[in-house]
Parts: C-alpha cells; sequence; structure tokens
C-alpha cells in the first residue's frame, strides 16, 4: 500500500514532522530526475535477478507513469534493442519514457556486478520486494519497496555461522547516500520482520548502497537486530508527532512554524525533496536568520552588495557556518524558481514578474531522411555530408565488455584529467589536499626545524 511516510521520504518526515500536512496543498509533481531514477532501480533489480550484464540493456525502453491510485512507478516497453515493444497494461499513463545509453549503463554495470558479486552464495533473494513498515510509521497497511534483499549464512568467530540478512539499494543520484541512512534503516526492520518467521533469527543486519557515481565499491553499514530497535523506536516516535501535526494541521498551518524544521546544513536534506519547499514560513524563517536580513533588505542587494565576513573572522567560523547553510539556500533558491516559473505556466500571478521568450534552440532538420536524400540528390560528397567521431573511452569499455584483451590494450591510451581543487565538509570520505604552491603550517615546522648537521649526512 502506498505509504504517505514512506522510506524514501523517512529523511524529511522524520526531521520535519509538519511537512506530511503542508505537502498536501501542493500537487506531487515528479521530477524527471526521480524518474530517470526509478527507471534505472527497474534495470538494477531485473539485471541482478536474471543475471544479465547492463549491455544486455542498451537501447531497452523504460516508461515511468501511473495506474490510477494504485500504481506509480517504472514499467518495461521493451529490455533490449531487439525486443519488440510491450504493450503497457490497461490504465497506464505513461509520464516519461528513457532509453537505456551507455553513460547510464556504464554505471548501472558497476552495481550490478557488485550486487551480483554479493549475491553469490544467497539462500534465499528478492528484488522489488514488498516489505511491511505500518508498525513503525503508524499506517494501516503501508509497505516499501526494496530493490534487493538478500539471506545468506557466513562465517563467524571460529565454528559460529550468521545468518545474515542483506538489503540492496541502487542510488543514480550525485549527492552520496550514507547506506546507515533512514530509509534502508526502515527496510531493514521491515524485512526483518517480513522473513524472520521463515529464515530468522538473523544475527546481523546489512545495509549496502549501490552508488556508482559516488563509489566503485558497494557502500555498507552492519547492525545488530538490537541496535536497529532503538532507531525503531525513534522512528516510531517521529512518525507519531508527524502523524500529530497531521492531524492538528487546521489549528498551527498559517500560524506557526513550530512543527516546521528545516534543514539547517548538507545532511539535513528534508527541504530539498519537499513539495512545500519555496513556499514554506519554516524555510522562511531560516534564510533570513541565516542571511541577517528581511526579504524585503534582501531585495534591495540585489546587485551583489551583501557583506561576507571578511580577514576579523577568527578561524573562519563565520564562514563556516554561512558555507554549511549554502546548500539549503540554493536548494530553497531553486525551490522559489521553480514554483515562480510553474504558478506563470498555469496563467497565475508573480509580482513584478512575467514570462518571457526564451533563446531560441539550436537549428535541426524537420526530417533528417528528407534532408539526406535532398544532399544525395545534390551530388554532395560524404565527407561534406557526414561527420565521422570517435567513440569514447566510456562507449568502448562498453562495447569490448565481451572482448577485454583488446579494451585492456585501448585502455593504456586512456587519459584522465585530475579533479579540480573543491569546497567539502570535514566529514567527506576523501582526505584533504594541500592547495597548489601555498606553504602550509607543516611546511613552516619543517622549516623552522633548528639546524642539525647530521641531516646532511
Ligand atoms: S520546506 Fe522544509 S521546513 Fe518546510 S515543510 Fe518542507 S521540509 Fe519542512
Amino acid at each position: 500500500m502506498h505509504a504517505k511516510r514512506s522510506p524514501s521520504g523517512a529523511d524529511r518526515w522524520a526531521a520535519c514532522p509538519g511537512s506530511i500536512a503542508m505537502e498536501a496543498g501542493y500537487p506531487d509533481e515528479s521530477s524527471e530526475y526521480a524518474d530517470a531514477g526509478s527507471a534505472q532501480h527497474l534495470v538494477f533489480a531485473d539485471a541482478t535477478m536474471m543475471a544479465r550484464s547492463a549491455g544486455f540493456y542498451l537501447g531497452a525502453i523504460v516508461e515511468v507513469g501511473t495506474i490510477g491510485e494504485a500504481f506509480d512507478g517504472a514499467i518495461w516497453c521493451r529490455k533490449n534493442a531487439s525486443d519488440d515493444l510491450i504493450p503497457p497494461p490497461a490504465g497506464f499513463v505513461r509520464r516519461r519514457s528513457f532509453v537505456m545509453g551507455e553513460p547510464e549503463l556504464e554505471l548501472l554495470g558497476i552495481a550490478i556486478e557488485n550486487c551480483r558479486e554479493m549475491l553469490r552464495g544467497s539462500i534465499y533473494a528478492e528484488t522489488e520486494a514488498e516489505v511491511p513498515i505500518y508498525k513503525l510509521t503508524g499506517e494501516a497497511g503501508a509497505t516499501g519497496h526494496a530493490d534487493v534483499i538478500n539471506i545468506l549464512d557466513e562465517p563467524g568467530q571460529g565454528p559460529q555461522i550468521l545468518r545474515v540478512l542483506e538489503v540492496h539499494d541502487y542510488k543514480s543520484g550525485r549527492n552520496e547516500v550514507k547506506p546507515d541512512c533512514r530509509q534502508l534503516k526502515i527496510y531493514g526492520l521491515g524485512a526483518a520482520d517480513l522473513f524472520a518467521p521463515i529464515y530468522g533469527p538473523f544475527d546481523k543486519i546489512r545495509l549496502v548502497i549501490h552508488q556508482p557515481i559516488v563509489s566503485d565499491r558497494p557502500l555498507v553499514a552492519e547492525f545488530l537486530p538490537k541496535e536497529l530497535a532503538s532507531f525503531a523506536e525513534e522512528i516510531r516516535q517521529a512518525a507519531a508527532l508527524s502523524i500529530h501535526a497531521e492531524n492538528t494541521a487546521a489549528e498551527w498551518m498559517g500560524k506557526s512554524t513550530e512543527y516546521l524544521v528545516p534543514g539547517r546544513t548538507d545532511d539535513e536534506t528534508q527541504c530539498k525533496y519537499c513539495a512545500a519547499s519555496g513556499a514554506c514560513p519554516g524555510q522562511d524563517a531560516f534564510i533570513t536568520e541565516t542571511i541577517g536580513l528581511e526579504f524585503a533588505a534582501l531585495a534591495d542587494k540585489a546587485g551583489g552588495a551583501l557583506v561576507l565576513p571578511g580577514w576579523d573572522d577568527p578561524g573562519g567560523a563565520t564562514l563556516g557556518l554561512r558555507l554549511a547553510a549554502v546548500p539549503a539556500i540554493k536548494s530553497w533558491a531553486q525551490a522559489v524558481e521553480d514554483r515562480a516559473y510553474s504558478t506563470l505556466m498555469k496563467g497565475g500571478p508573480v509580482a513584478g514578474h512575467k514570462l518571457v521568450q526564451g533563446k531560441r534552440g539550436n537549428r535541426a532538420w524537420a526530417s533528417e531522411e528528407e534532408a539526406e536524400a535532398e544532399m544525395k540528390r545534390m551530388r554532395l560528397k560524404q565527407d561534406v555530408m557526414y561527420v565521422q567521431n570517435l567513440k569514447t573511452p566510456t562507449a568502448m569499455e562498453l562495447a569490448l565488455k565481451e572482448l577485454p584483451s583488446k579494451w585492456n590494450k585501448l585502455s593504456r591510451l586512456v587519459t584522465q584529467a585530475e579533479g579540480k581543487p573543491t569546497l567539502a565538509p570535514l566529514s567527506d570520505r576523501r582526505p584533504a589536499i594541500k592547495p597548489p604552491g601555498v606553504a602550509t603550517e607543516e611546511d613552516f615546522t619543517e622549516l623552522n626545524k633548528p639546524f642539525n648537521p647530521e641531516d646532511l649526512l
């Protein structure tokens, strides 16, 4: 059953109890990005279960849409470029179509191989597994869908054999998702509840994120069942508060922000995926408090005259605080722009703003076939008519998947530029680097070491 308090939305509704009530006033518009993720999930689950490589799905078509209230997700139109098209089920309303190309299949391939590797020795595995979550969220009959559930035995200490429950989830986004996130913990608890009577008791619950755009290895977190018990209690309380905020919305909405808790840093992403983002008084309060200006004053400064902390900022404390809030502010700014655009597109008013015609798109042939035929009639030479490009290393690696010796030979000719220094919070997994050409404290320590003639020997 579709859950209002879904596992994938848990970071929002558990952190911001009023968000379910706030979202009710806005249409649930799934983004292209989210739909592309749903399409890739379908390929990930199918390839994992059918033991197929990602290359099999080149040219596959996945459609994302709804069947009334009962279904909102991805279905196959065809699994392979040479397959016939599969007619959609009755009542299916298509929202978007996706054709699987080399870039996404290259990333999916890493995730599929890693997941299949972990499924070796499996006692039981299931994809797109529907697990009960109602005991955690308090919503009658609520369920969630885990990409892959895997149950296996593995050696413990000495002769001990451990029964392990694994939950695997594929992520297509660029923002790293931690395997100990609320979504996976809820799936883990739901799966343990469902499978314990047949395969339990479980000694360990392993949560696995496959996010190849971030890491070419799976990201893993492990818990003893009793360790997840305290999280279960925490999420039950958060769900109860969220239900209370929803049931009493008429009393506080528009009058108070007591149930609205915006994300204040990059780690707190609740507003990013909230339908109320950009029109929420809780978010407004956070932004004005962080910037130190009311919106009216900010509009006056729309020429870039905002004052940023300068050299009198010991340890960069103020700059660090503001930097930590930038992702939340950017996300809010994007949400405001999106909301204004969609309001104007629907014919509504946005004070001081209007829609205008944007820059024209690139020119294209109305019909490539007709243009090509016309050029041939003109007897134009091949090199005038066509451009031939060498395939990229990524495309060639995929094309030579079954011929690894050829790819090994070619791969020696591949070059890749180093990444540029980039800002990251201290919690980032990557080690800090020295800014190029800048002496750091360590260098001075080295230089200031007392001279020891033995160092010259
Ligand atoms: S925009 Fe943020 S603060 Fe407002 S309801 Fe949504 S999650 Fe809560």
